[in-house]
C-alpha cells in the first residue's frame, strides 16, 4: 500500500494535481506543507442549529485551502496562513479535548489539503474513545478518489457548493474546473452518507449542503439550485447563506464589492421554495 508520506512526496491530493513534494517542504497552490497546520479550535455556536446542539460543534479550523476565494472572509488564515503546526498525534488529541468538553460532534473547517493526516488522526482519536460525530465542513474542490478515503470515517458532508459555471469559479478562486470536480464530490459525498438524518434536533449523519449567495447571481444561485433538485433531490437540507460580506480582494470585481440586498436573498429563497426544498425550517418556514 502508498503510504502517506510517499502520496504526498507529489502530492495530487486534490484536482489542482500540484505534484509537488510537501515532505521536503515545497508549497502547492494550498501553501501547505506536509505538517498540519490549524488556527484555532473551539466549541463553535454559530453553526448550523442541528450541529450546535447544546455543547457546541466542536470546530477544528485549518490554515491554507486549495481554493482561495478572492472574496475569503477568513483570508488570514486560508491566503495568508496564519495559524500553528501541530502533529498527527496533536490533531486526535484536539479531537478527544473537544469530545471532553461535551462538543455535540467534531468539524473540520477547510480539512481538504490535510485528508490524509486527518484519516491517520481519527483513526487514532477513535481507537482511543472518540465517538462524535465528524462533519467535513468543505469548499467540495475534491477528488472522488480521495473522498473514498474518507468512506466509514465521516458521518457529515458539509460542502459548500460555490458556484455553478466553471468560469464564475475561474475568476473568483484558483480553481479553473471547479464545478466538475465539486458536482461529483458531492454526488459522492451523498452516496457515502446519503441525506441527512436529525434525530431530536440534532445532525447524526448525512448531507447538508451550504450555498453563500453572493451580489448579482455571481454564485450562480439558480443553477446551483437546479442541479441539487435534479441530482440530489429537494429533501437535501440545503443552507442557503446571506452573510456575504466584501472581504480580501472583493474591490477587484465591483458587482461583488458590496452585500447582497434583501431581495436578491429572497427571490433565491421563493425560487428553491418553489421547487419543494423544505430543509432547514428556519429557511424555508
Ligand atoms: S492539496 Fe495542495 S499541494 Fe496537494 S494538489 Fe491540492 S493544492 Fe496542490
Amino acid at each position: 500500500m502508498v503510504s502517506l508520506l510517499e502520496i504526498l512526496e507529489r502530492c495530487n491530493i486534490c484536482p489542482h494535481e500540484c505534484n509537488i513534494n510537501r515532505v521536503k517542504g515545497d508549497l502547492g497552490l494550498c501553501k501547505s506543507s506536509f505538517k498540519v497546520k490549524i488556527s484555532s479550535y473551539f466549541a463553535h455556536f454559530g453553526e448550523e442549529p442541528e450541529l450546535v446542539g447544546k455543547g457546541g460543534s466542536g470546530t477544528i479550523f485549518f490554515s491554507g485551502c486549495n481554493l482561495l476565494c478572492i472574496f475569503c472572509q477568513n483570508y488570514e488564515i486560508s491566503h495568508l496562513n496564519q495559524g500553528y503546526e501541530i502533529s498527527v498525534r496533536e490533531l486526535a488529541d484536539i479531537m478527544l479535548e473537544l469530545q471532553h468538553s461535551k462538543c455535540q460532534n467534531i468539524n473540520f473547517v477547510t480539512p481538504t489539503h490535510f485528508t490524509l493526516q486527518i484519516i491517520d488522526a481519527i483513526k487514532i482519536a477513535k481507537a482511543e474513545g472518540l465517538t462524535l460525530p465528524i462533519v467535513w465542513n468543505s469548499n467540495a474542490f475534491e477528488k472522488v478518489e480521495t473522498l473514498n478515503k474518507l468512506n466509514g470515517l465521516v458521518d457529515i458532508f458539509m460542502p459548500d457548493l460555490k458556484f455553478f459555471r466553471n468560469t464564475s469559479a475561474e475568476i473568483l478562486t484558483t480553481a479553473k474546473n471547479y464545478f466538475d470536480f465539486a458536482s461529483l464530490a458531492i454526488l459522492e459525498m451523498h452516496k457515502q452518507v446519503g441525506d441527512l438524518i436529525i434525530d431530536k434536533g440534532i445532525a447524526k449523519r448525512g448531507l447538508l449542503i451550504r450555498h453563500l449567495i453572493m451580489p448579482e447571481n455571481y454564485s450562480d444561485s439558480f443553477e446551483v439550485i437546479n442541479f441539487i433538485a435534479e441530482k440530489l433531490g429537494t429533501n437535501t437540507y440545503l443552507n442557503l447563506m446571506a452573510q456575504y460580506y466584501p472581504s480580501y480582494k472583493s474591490y477587484l470585481i465591483p458587482e461583488i464589492n458590496r452585500r447582497i440586498y434583501p431581495d436578491e436573498y429572497k427571490i433565491i429563497v421563493v425560487y428553491a421554495k418553489s421547487l419543494g426544498f423544505r430543509r432547514p425550517s428556519y429557511i424555508f418556514s
